[in-house]
């Protein structure tokens, strides 16, 4: 069997909410077909980086896999359509958000199989950052290409608008149950103690949410004063973040029954 290397495409695309940059990865087999993991946000720089790896390996476009709808994974499709007429474009429905990127779709689906020149990548249905969340699985090599559900510098966010923290957690016991060797996440450095990684960032968020009852056990609270009792001292620009954080925390736990709200007030336990 081939080695199994990926090729980083930086999207060149830092920001705030980017950090340094998407990872876009390219997969090239020995038949000349490709396949590009995420499609940036239609930089200049992406789509001439990519081209020139293309011609080097003298491999074609076939397929653009799109880990989520947010759009510095998605809204680079058009442009890379343009330039590349015969790429097919995948990725796991997500009405009303898709929309935004005109390509024609194709519906991924937890399980679907994705063929490579012999090879394959597998689907993995992983919502909580967003509900049309996926990894793809390449099981020969266990790497994971995992999109935003990990980052190895910080704690990914769970909007308000399509995130599910309930949903985070199972989609995290998910891909540890896979024992993968490597975690390739959309942004920043890989992750090769994946197990560690996974159980660390399990156990950080039921910390977090202990802290959560913890504040509400006092009487009933806003968000905002929830945030302020657990981040004690935060620099003002974070606060938002944190905010979101505490929000993700207080949704999932009146999902499950265990805190209510009334009038922007948070409760633990159920409403009388
Ligand atoms: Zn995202």
């Amino acid at each position: 069997m081939p080695t199994f290397t990926p090729i980083v495409v930086p999207a060149h695309n830092p920001g705030p909410l980017t950090g340094d940059g998407n990872n876009t990865y390219l997969l090239t087999a020995t038949t000349g077909a490709a396949v590009l993991i995420d499609a940036g946000q239609g930089r200049p720089e992406h789509l001439d980086l990519l081209g020139s790896h293309l011609r080097q390996r003298r491999a074609r476009l076939e397929r653009v896999l799109v880990t989520h709808a947010h759009s510095d994974h998605a809204m680079g499709a058009t442009s890379i359509r343009d330039a590349h007429p015969h790429a097919t474009f995948h990725k796991k429905a997500w009405p009303g958000q898709d929309e935004r990127f005109p390509v024609d779709w194709q519906a991924l689906h937890d399980g679907s199989r994705i063929e490579l020149g012999g090879d394959s990548l597998v689907a993995v249905h992983t919502p909580g950052h967003s509900p049309d969340h996926v990894a793809f699985w390449h099981e020969r090599s266990g790497t994971l290409f995992a999109g935003d559900l990990v980052m190895a510098t910080g704690s990914v966010m769970i909007p308000s608008r399509g995130g599910d923290l309930g949903e985070y957690l199972v989609s995290l016991e998910r891909i540890r149950a896979l024992q993968p060797t490597r975690l390739l996440p959309a942004h920043g450095p890989a992750i090769h103690e994946p197990e560690r990684f996974l159980r660390r960032s399990i156990e950080h968020r039921l910390v977090r949410e202990g802290q959560v009852l913890t504040a509400l056990a006092s009487g009933p609270r806003t968000v905002q004063a929830v945030t302020e009792s657990i981040y004690h001292g935060l620099t003002p620009a974070l606060m938002p973040a944190a905010h979101e954080t505490v929000r993700a925390h207080l949704e999932k736990l009146r999902r499950e029954g265990r805190a209510f709200v009334a009038h922007g007030q948070w409760s633990a336990d159920v409403a009388p």
